[in-house]
């Protein structure tokens, strides 16, 4: 890394300057919320932010995305920065003077992302001079289970500069943790994301004659803390898998009718592709057998939604330094596990390297007892934090492009 203080200090000096514009930013991003792959309104606001910095914009054809190419200096690689931005269906109960009145909510963050990008094409811009290559900004819609990093994959976001970045950055605010500390780690960082669905089929009739029936509720009832032994005994736990199940249903509509069919839905988080492969064996194997034993049939689905997100271990390495330059080495730290959560960035990292990131937003006025999590309809965020969510994003940039020349 070539980050010298002086260069150091003078992004955050800009960041610093930057701040005000960015936290009023966030808020009106805030109380408009949009849902899924088509965010109208979010588009628009962004492309009036990036209005006058000569970037090359390109919006989705099939998907509202913002894709602007900003031409360095002189020649040089590409770097890709990218950031989410749709809310969640969650009506919000935050009770800041902000919040959104429309029944979704920007309950993960992703307006601060918009934001901290935003800034990061204008220190860019304004740097434009000291770039060597060029930086491809995205604004990705549907990152909540949408798959709209997949779409941009697929219509070619890669190609924004005419060449393949040599690296794709993201940084993702959590609600919980020290205010301002930066944390990823090499390897796998997120999780891959998956849907199981088991449909038991049975005999339903009358509650009173079960014996004359095949009652499929004990059977989905048993397929379901099977799942958990199923986890500690046919998985590595040095390769963790997660079984969640959320849901339970039956085709029931009274209380004295025993039902034909009864289901379960769950969250399946998975840290490899062998595990994954595991899972597709073992699951039927074992809800098949459960159902047989039972005189029952089972159907199982199970959908591949987010393939596991891995970061690259140079350019993390280098995204660790970089930030340790320019923000001190306190505020960076290295994960020693993943998160299983997931992100739909790891089909830009499937693609190319890079690296996914973490940054606290905890509020002050928030103790870590009482912060929320992502998703939760009463987070909050730290959006003072804007300007240093900025100035990474851009220090990651021109120095991952000075370090290759
Ligand atoms: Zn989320
Ligand atoms: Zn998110």
């Amino acid at each position: 890394v070539s980050k010298n203080v002086t260069d150091a200090l003078a992004l955050a000096d800009q960041g610093l300057r930057r701040s005000d514009d960015l936290v009023a930013l966030r808020r009106r991003l805030h109380r408009i919320p949009e849902v899924g792959l088509h965010l109208p309104q979010t588009q628009s606001a962004i492309l009036a932010e990036l209005e006058g910095l000569g970037l090359e914009i390109t919006l989705g054809d099939r998907i509202t995305s913002v894709t602007a190419v900003l031409r360095g200096g002189g020649p040089g690689d590409t770097v890709l920065l990218r950031s989410d931005m749709d809310g969640l269906p969650i009506r919000e109960r935050s009770g800041l003077a902000w919040a959104s009145t429309n029944g979704a909510m920007h309950a993960c963050g992703h307006d601060l992302h918009m934001s901290g990008l935003v800034g990061a094409a204008r220190i860019l811009a304004e740097n434009r001079d000291r770039l060597h290559g060029d930086v491809v900004f995205v604004f990705q819609p549907g990152e909540e289970g949408h798959g709209g990093g997949r779409i941009m994959v697929e219509d070619g976001v890669l190609a924004a500069s005419g060449t393949l970045p040599v690296a794709c950055f993201a940084i993702h605010v959590l609600p919980t943790g020290p205010a301002g500390a930066f944390r990823t780690k090499a390897g796998a960082v997120m999780a891959g994301m998956n849907e199981l669905r088991v449909t038991v089929r049975g005999v339903g009739g009358h509650a009173s004659a079960p014996h004359e029936l095949r009652d499929p509720v004990p059977v989905i009832a048993e397929i379901t803390l099977a799942l958990q032994t199923l986890v500690t005994r046919r998985f590595d736990v040095a390769d963790p898998v997660v079984i969640t199940v959320t849901q339970l249903s039956s085709a029931s509509e009274a209380v004295n009718v025993v039902p034909a069919s009864a289901s379960l839905a769950a969250s399946v988080r998975t840290l490899s592709a062998a595990s994954l492969e595991t899972l597709k064996v073992e699951v039927p194997r074992l809800a098949n057998g459960i159902a047989a034993a039972h005189g029952c049939a089972a159907e199982i689905e199970i959908v591949e939604l987010y393939p596991v997100t891995v970061n690259d271990a140079a350019e993390t390495a280098f995204a660790v330094d970089a930030l340790g330059a320019a923000f001190g080495g306190q505020r960076v730290d290295v994960m020693t596990s993943p998160m299983m959560a997931s992100e739909d960035f790891s089909y830009l990292l499937d693609a190319a390297p890079g690296a996914f990131l973490l940054m606290n937003a905890t509020p002050d006025a928030v103790g870590p007892e009482n912060a929320q999590t992502l998703h939760s309809d009463s987070v909050v965020f730290d959006d003072s934090l804007l300007g240093d969510h900025a100035v990474a994003l851009a220090t990651l940039a021109l120095e991952r492009l000075a370090g290759a020349r």
